[in-house]
Formats: structure tokens, C-alpha cells, sequence
């Protein structure tokens, strides 16, 4: 009969679609991670499977100054249908700041991109010899050869470094290498090529991403929030406000920051595997992040 039939279209065509579209929405997903072609300890192929055993629709894979775990991970994540999106973590310096800013949905083939960010791995390598150098000066019996053969080919990193120092017992953990040796203002810290706010951000535009501001909340707070400004004038697209190392007192402050200067909020856990343990895939600290597939839609918009 037509009078049972139409309560149940209606059912249909309006309330179902809007009811999924919000399950659709909130699902979780990750914005920032990192796999062994930066400093993060897991294959792309093994992050992904993480991600799909956590239940993840979605992660970005934001390895420093690489975006050579992309392809894998895309593979991998067809298969097991979680979504990679192509990201890239870029060193900037700006007001006297180490600033990180994240690159999404970047071409891979984008060849102005390529060649900076092939530079900068090349820089790394350079540097690398010069962090051993420095604490071979220092006394301590590290050599070359062993922290390449913790980087394995990757884009030399101070945590590499570190797990030299480790594996050789020079120190017990990761964050004491830095404490002691390679953190800014240590004996063994060198500094490391930047590119300046307005190039970075032109490098991700030029190679039709969006720009992101990475984990601001690790930022001097004398210099913070005209960093955000300053970068937001230059056309920054977002800001992480959700992140392992936010309080939730600075993620108010940020998310405030966020709408008055129309920037996307994003978040990410910064995922490093056991570079960083502690920080949960999807979850941060202890359950302190959480992204979802909302937020991806809101930095597609942006991205037209
Ligand atoms: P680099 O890009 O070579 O200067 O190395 C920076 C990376 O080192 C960051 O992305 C973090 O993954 C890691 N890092 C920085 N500071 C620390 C710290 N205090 N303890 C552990 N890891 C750190
Ligand atoms: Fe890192
Ligand atoms: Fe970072
Ligand atoms: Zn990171």
C-alpha cells in the first residue's frame, strides 16, 4: 500500500544518508606519521597494516623531507582500504624558530618539490658526517658507518644518531642522546639547512598540497603566536592543534588562534614507532588525539 511505503522512503532518502554521513565523518584518522624513509622505525608497508588493525580510514604519512614511502603505503592501503595520503614534513626557519610545516595531498612527481627535497636529504648526509665528527672531538667512539647503518638509506636524522649511541651503550635511551648530546644548544648539536616560511609554503602550493603548521605547541611561547600569524599572512592553510605533545590548555589557545585566522584545525599523533614510545598510532599519548575523517574533508576544501 502507498500509505506504508512513503514513511519508509522518506526514512531513506533523508534520515539515513545524514545519520551515516555523521558515522562516515567521525571515524578516526591520523595526519601525522612517520615510517623508516624518515625517522619513524616502521616499514610503510607495516604502518599501514597498524592502521587498518586500529580501525584507521585514513593516515598521512608526513616523513621528513621524503615522500618516498608514499608509493608502498598506497599499495598496501588499497588492499586493506585505509586512504594515504601523500604528506611531507619540511624544516623551516622563521623569526629565530626551528618551525615544521606539514605538506598534504602534495604531487609526488612535482619536479621543483623532487629536487628541494633530494637537496635537503643530501644536506642531511653531510651533516650527519658532521654530528660524528663533533662528538668523535668529544671523546665519544662513534663512527659513520654506524649511524648509516641505523639510517639504512632514509633521510639522515639526529635519531639516528641517537640509536648509534645507543646501540653502542654510550647512552640508555633515545631521549637521553639528545639531552646530553644532540639536542639544540648541546656539544654535538649541528644545525641543519632551512628553507624560509615563504619559500616552504610555496613549495607545497606549487605542488598542489596545503600547508600545515606542525605542532606549534613545541615553539618557543615568547615567539609562538606571531609565528602563526606571520606564517597565516603568508597563506599557511592550517594548524595542528591536535598533537602528542599539546596540553589541552594550549589546544583552547590554538583552536581559538584557528578560527580567527581561518586556518583549518588539524591534528596527528607524530607517530615514530619506537623512536618515540609512548605515541600511539591514531591516539597519541595515552589517548590524547583524536582526527577524524572530518577534518580531511575541511583540508580538501581548502586544497580547491
Ligand atoms: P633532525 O630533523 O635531524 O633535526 O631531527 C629532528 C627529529 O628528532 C624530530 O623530528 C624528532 O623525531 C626527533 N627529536 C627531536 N628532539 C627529540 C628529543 N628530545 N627526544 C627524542 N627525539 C627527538
Ligand atoms: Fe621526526
Ligand atoms: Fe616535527
Ligand atoms: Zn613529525
Amino acid at each position: 500500500m502507498p500509505g506504508t511505503w512513503r514513511p519508509r522512503a522518506r526514512f531513506r532518502t533523508l534520515k539515513r544518508p545524514a545519520l551515516l554521513r555523521r558515522a562516515l565523518d567521525e571515524r578516526r584518522i591520523d595526519l601525522h606519521t612517520h615510517t623508516i624513509a624518515s625517522d619513524g622505525t616502521l616499514t610503510p608497508t607495516a604502518l599501514v597494516e597498524l592502521a587498518a588493525r586500529k580501525g584507521l580510514a585514513a593516515i598521512a604519512i608526513t616523513d621528513h623531507d621524503t615522500l618516498a614511502a608514499i608509493p608502498d603505503a598506497r599499495a598496501v592501503g588499497e588492499k586493506l582500504g585505509v586512504e594515504v595520503i601523500a604528506g611531507v614534513e619540511l624544516s623551516v626557519s622563521h623569526a629565530g624558530a626551528d618551525v615544521h610545516l606539514l605538506g598534504y595531498f602534495v604531487d609526488p612527481t612535482n619536479a621543483a618539490l623532487a629536487e628541494r627535497l633530494a637537496r635537503f636529504r643530501a644536506v642531511r648526509e653531510q651533516r650527519g658526517a658532521r654530528m660524528v665528527e663533533r662528538l668523535r672531538e668529544l671523546g665519544v667512539d662513534i663512527t659513520l658507518a654506524e649511524v648509516m647503518a641505523e639510517a639504512k638509506g632514509a633521510a639522515l636524522g639526529r635519531p639516528h644518531v641517537a640509536r648509534a649511541l645507543v646501540a653502542k651503550g654510550i647512552v640508555k635511551s633515545i631521549p637521553e642522546a639528545f639531552d646530553q648530546w644532540l639536542a639544540d644548544g648541546r656539544p654535538a648539536h649541528v644545525p641543519k639547512e632551512k628553507l624560509g616560511a615563504q619559500e616552504a609554503i610555496a613549495l607545497v602550493h606549487g605542488a598542489r598540497g596545503v600547508a600545515v603548521l606542525a605542532h606549534p605547541g613545541l615553539l618557543p611561547e615568547a615567539s609562538r603566536y606571531r609565528i602563526i600569524h606571520d606564517l597565516a599572512a603568508l597563506g599557511l592553510d592550517g594548524v595542528e592543534v591536535e598533537h602528542s605533545r599539546h596540553s589541552s590548555e594550549e589546544r583552547h589557545r590554538l583552536r581559538d588562534l584557528a578560527r580567527e585566522l581561518d586556518l583549518v584545525e588539524t591534528g596527528g599523533s607524530d607517530f615514530h614507532g619506537e623512536n618515540k614510545p609512548g605515541v600511539d598510532l591514531g591516539y597519541g599519548h595515552q589517548g590524547n588525539v583524536r582526527v577524524t575523517v572530518a577534518t580531511l574533508a575541511e583540508l580538501r576544501r581548502k586544497n580547491k
